[in-house]
This record gives structure tokens, C-alpha cells and sequence, in this order.
């Protein structure tokens, strides 16, 4: 072999990358610039070139994704393959795609990439472990999209990079152009299609940026239950500061992850993307990615204060003399969202992990149906039921077409993410759970003693903070409980700092008891024809731990 056949993977110069990258692309015209890991600043200078792209007035990035401004789930695929293929859940959330169409696929993502002028790499990891990471490699033609890749990914320190060598998995963004829908197995002209024995991605018909960071999440609920045998969340985390205490917050979009475990009492472990192991807790993540919609420096200080140079602001709309941004304005999304660097929040714990198991285990749902209590304890069979059934009411904004709340389902609080069946991570959470004795409560961050459409009010921040501060002081434990009927929720009669009458909705129902008792079965109804699909999978335990109509 000539010696310059010889391949180098332990430390690819920033020229060799590029001419790999090249080579991958056929890159033999076109393209005159590859940048990689390029710095903020200069990712914010080329971005100004992008399509209304405006710096703020605190000096983030503004940029729009265009027509898409929340996931596309019905559009996501998984190539069946012979690696994965006996793994994976198949079904409405992991659709099957061919070889062939895969291959259609990545060449016109690679077609488009060939028309570029610039292109950008992002060499980054994923998961904060350094035992369980994987060294992911971002290919986009836009500054923005690799400025919040940047953001979201685990940046690697100056040395890491110069020996980061061949990444185990690399995105192709060519968002900005269509799949062709008459190609088999296709739609409508999005795909993001993850394809496990390649372990590449691609992104066609979508500049949702938000697209990348789940479809690495969903890489990681594959890699690390197979790989490794630890679980993988969609969850944040935080820990206390004098006792090491980690809490997890599990829920589904919109329900409070990223807000709550912005605490300045504690650490931030990560606010979306988490692996539970043997050792403890770690991120997958390098970045927050926060909701902005009514965003104010009263209420979430750290977060407001977190959109800076640096911070990627999506599809917001700003005043055009000030460049003051109008959190209020959901003229082009509700689904209003910055992405910004772990470190931009103080408590932020680097590395993001802890050496401890979850001591509290919240599950968060926003009821919009307001039957659910503001706060219950929860027992173990009750926490794999919630668990398993993953309700909340789905919010307007982060997908596509969803306008007005409306109940939805959704297994492990992540089925959206999930490559494997439900009952695979629901089978570890409980072994991990029981292993190490956390206790377990159910947050209602919705409405709670009347309905959205009956004009009632959201539960505020203030009381959802207060009843957090007193399950991590070790007070909720010690309180009274009652039990709500049907669901069988404990539920205190006293939390410090929250009026009483918020606490108990079958008690303070705004249009009385009758009309609550309705509104609980209606409710309730939905939980048991929703479990039906799990009922042969599920404990006798855990299924009479469901609501009793
Ligand atoms: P995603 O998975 O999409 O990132 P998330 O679970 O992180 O969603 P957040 O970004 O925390 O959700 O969004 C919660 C939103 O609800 C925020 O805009 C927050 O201001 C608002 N909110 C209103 N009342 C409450 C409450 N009582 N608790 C938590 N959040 C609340
Ligand atoms: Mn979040």
C-alpha cells in the first residue's frame, strides 16, 4: 500500500476532513468554501446572508425556517435494513423506507449540497459521558442551521477536535430542498429518514432545525438500550447544590421540562435529552432549545437572559427600528424558540452529569381539561401506568397543524423519539426506579379545576415552582393526603406557599361537582381505551393502577 493510501482516522487536519467530506459529495465543482466548526461569530456573520436573518438587540441570531415551524412527524422514516430491522417499533411513528428510496433520497441531498457555495461542518458529540458518547458529524448549507447545531451538540474542546477522527454518525441537512413525492414509499416532499446501518441521517423539505436534535435523540433511544443497556429519557434533569439530589422531569412538549429545571436554587443537569446509567445521570445534549412564546425576564430570568450573542432565536418577530423582540407575537408561530449554549445558563452543572440516581421522579402533563390535580404523589405501579400512557394536552405550536389543545397519548412522555417498543424503556424505568427507591409525582402545569375552553386559567408558574421547592426541601413528603376518586390520586391538603383551593379540582370545580364528575369520567375514558394497546404487555399491577371508571 502507498503510504498515501494510508488511511489517517486519528487526527484529520481540518483539510483532510474537508477533502473526505469532498470526496463523500463528489463535491467537483460548486462548493469553493467547507467551513468547520466554524465560531459563533463568524456562523452569525455568514448567516446575515440567509433570508431575513436580522441580529437582536441583546445580539442573538435571528433566522426562520420558512414554511415549517414546528416537527414533522408523519414524515419521519427509518430504513429497514438488515442491522436494525428486528429492533425496531415499527408503525405510525417509525414508517419503514427502502434501500432504494433511501438511496434516491441521500443523492438528492447530495445534489443539493453539490449546488452550494458554502457549506458547513459540525464535528460534535453527543451524550456528556465520555465512556458512552458518540461523535456526531453535521453537514448543512445553512450558517443557521449550523449555529444551532453548534448550540445543541456537545462542543469539543480544541484537542478533541484535532483527534476526532471518523464521526459514528453524520447528518445531512438539505432542508431547503424538496424530496421528490413520487418516489416510493414518500408523502410529500419532507423526509427525515435515519438509516442505522449507514448511521447517516437526512433532512430534505424541512429547515425545522429542531429536526436535527430529535432525530440524534432518536439515534440515542437506539443506540443506548441496545448498545449499552441504559436508558434514554425525554426528560430535563437538575440536582441540588448542598445534597446532590437529581430530580428528572419527564413530559411531553410544551408541559414545563425546559422552564422548571431552570432553577437558580439548582443545577442544571440538561433540559430535554437525558441517559440514565449505572453511573448516574447524563446529557446528550450541549444546548438548551427553549419555548419563547410569552417569554418574560420576570417570570424565567435565566432563560430570557440566556438570548445573546451566541443564541440561535427562531421565527420571532421583532421591531424593525430596535430589534427588540415581541415574545407576544405569535404572528408566525406559537412554536417560537431560541437555542442557546448549556453554559448561558448560571446553574448550569459542566460537565453536564451527575454521579447520583434520581432521587425525585416528575412526571409533567399540561391538562387543558383541568381534572387533573396541580400535584400528586404517585406510586410505583402509578408512575409506570402515566408512564406507559404519556397523556397531556397537546398544545398548539411544535408540530405542524396543531392549533388548539387537544388530548394526546403519547408513550414514555417521547413516543415521537422512540426507536424501540414502549415497554422496553418502561420495563427498565421500573427496574431502575425500584433499584434505587426514587419517589415519584405527577405535575399538572395545565389548567386544574376548570377546562381551557371553559376560560379557566393556566396554573402559574409561581405555585408550579412553590410545590417543586417544597418536594426538594423534603416538606410535600410530610403533608396530609387525600385521594382523588377514579384516579386514585394522593393528593396534599396543605403545599407551602400555593392557596389550598388550588390543590383539589373535584373540591373547587368552577362549575360544580356534577359537571366534574362528567369532565373526570370523560377524562378517564380516554386514559383506558388509550391503554388498551399495551393491556397485554402491562402487570395486573400496573393496569389497576389506572383510573377506575
Ligand atoms: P419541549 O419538549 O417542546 O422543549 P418543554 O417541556 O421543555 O417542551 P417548556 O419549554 O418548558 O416545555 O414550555 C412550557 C411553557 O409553558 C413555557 O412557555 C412556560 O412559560 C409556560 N408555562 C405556563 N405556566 C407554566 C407552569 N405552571 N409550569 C411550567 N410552564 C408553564
Ligand atoms: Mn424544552
Amino acid at each position: 500500500m502507498s503510504p498515501s493510501k494510508v488511511k489517517v482516522t486519528s487526527s484529520l487536519d481540518p483539510a483532510s476532513v474537508e477533502s473526505k467530506i469532498r470526496e463523500e459529495l463528489d463535491l467537483s465543482t460548486g462548493v469553493t468554501t467547507i467551513r468547520r466548526n466554524a465560531p459563533p461569530a463568524i456562523l452569525h456573520e455568514d448567516a446575515l446572508n440567509e433570508s431575513k436573518t436580522a441580529i437582536s438587540s441583546t445580539g442573538a441570531l435571528i433566522a426562520y425556517s420558512g414554511e415549517k415551524t414546528g416537527r414533522s412527524p408523519r414524515d419521519k422514516r427509518i430504513v429497514e435494513e438488515s442491522t436494525s430491522k428486528d429492533n425496531i417499533w415499527w408503525g405510525p411513528v417509525n414508517k419503514p423506507c427502502s434501500e432504494k428510496t433511501w438511496a434516491i433520497n441521500r443523492e438528492r441531498a447530495a445534489d443539493y449540497l453539490r449546488t452550494r457555495d458554502h457549506l458547513y461542518i459540525v464535528d460534535a458529540f453527543a451524550g456528556w459521558d465520555p465512556k458512552y458518547r458518540i461523535k456526531v458529524r453535521v453537514v448543512c448549507a445553512r450558517a443557521y442551521h449550523a449555529l444551532f447545531m453548534t448550540n445543541m451538540l456537545i462542543r469539543p474542546t480544541k484537542e478533541e477536535l484535532e483527534n476526532f477522527g471518523e464521526p459514528d454518525f453524520t447528518v445531512w441537512n438539505a432542508g431547503q430542498f424538496p424530496a421528490n413525492k413520487n418516489t416510493e414509499d414518500m408523502t410529500s416532499k419532507t423526509t427525515v429518514e435515519i438509516n442505522f446501518k449507514a448511521m447517516e441521517m437526512i433532512i430534505l423539505g424541512t429547515e425545522y432545525a429542531g429536526e436535527m436534535k430529535k432525530g440524534i435523540f432518536t439515534v440515542m433511544f437506539y443506540l443506548m438500550p441496545v448498545h449499552h443497556n441504559i436508558l434514554t429519557l425525554h426528560s430535563s434533569a437538575n440536582q441540588g447544590i448542598r445534597d446532590g439530589d437529581v430530580t428528572l422531569f419527564f413530559g411531553l412538549s410544551g408541559t414545563g421540562k425546559t422552564t422548571l429545571s431552570a432553577d437558580p436554587h439548582r443545577l442544571l443537569i440538561g433540559d430535554d435529552e437525558h441517559c440514565w446509567s449505572d453511573n448516574g445521570v447524563f446529557n446528550i445534549e450541549g444546548g438548551c432549545y427553549a419555548k419563547c412564546i410569552d417569554l418574560s425576564a420576570e417570570k424565567e430570568p435565566e432563560i430570557f437572559n440566556a438570548i445573546k450573542f451566541g443564541s440561535v432565536l427562531e421565527n420571532i418577530v421583532y421591531d424593525p427600528i430596535s430589534r427588540v423582540v415581541d415574545y407576544e407575537d405569535k404572528s408566525i408561530t406559537e412554536n417560537t424558540r431560541c437555542a442557546y449554549p448549556i453554559e448561558y445558563i448560571p446553574s448550569a452543572k459542566i460537565p453536564c452529569f451527575a454521579d447520583a440516581h434520581p432521587k425525585n421522579i416528575i412526571l409533567l402533563t399540561c391538562d387543558a381539561s383541568g381534572v387533573l390535580p396541580p400535584i400528586s404523589k404517585l406510586t410505583p405501579e402509578q408512575v409506570m401506568y402515566h408512564f406507559i400512557s404519556g397523556y397531556t394536552s397537546k398544545m398548539a405550536g411544535t408540530e405542524q397543524g396543531v392549533t388548539e389543545p387537544e388530548p394526546t397519548f403519547s408513550s414514555c412522555f417521547g413516543q415521537p423519539f422512540l426507536a424501540l417498543h414502549p415497554i422496553k424503556y418502561a420495563t427498565m424505568l421500573a427496574q431502575k426506579m425500584s433499584q434505587h427507591n426514587a419517589d415519584a409525582w405527577l405535575i399538572n402545569t395545565g389548567w386544574t379545576g376548570a377546562s381551557y375552553v371553559s376560560g379557566g386559567k393556566r396554573c402559574p408558574l409561581k405555585y408550579t415552582r412553590a410545590i417543586l421547592d417544597s418536594i426538594h426541601d423534603g416538606t410535600l413528603a410530610q403533608e396530609q393526603y387525600e385521594t382523588l376518586p377514579v384516579f386514585n390520586l394522593q393528593v396534599p391538603t396543605h403545599v407551602c406557599d400555593v392557596p389550598s383551593e388550588l390543590l383539589n379540582p373535584m373540591k373547587n370545580w368552577s362549575q360544580g361537582e356534577a359537571k366534574y364528575n362528567s369532565a373526570v369520567s370523560n377524562l378517564a375514558s380516554l386514559f383506558v381505551e388509550n391503554f388498551h394497546t399495551y393491556e397485554d404487555k402491562a402487570t395486573p399491577e400496573v393496569l389497576s393502577a389506572g383510573p377506575q371508571i
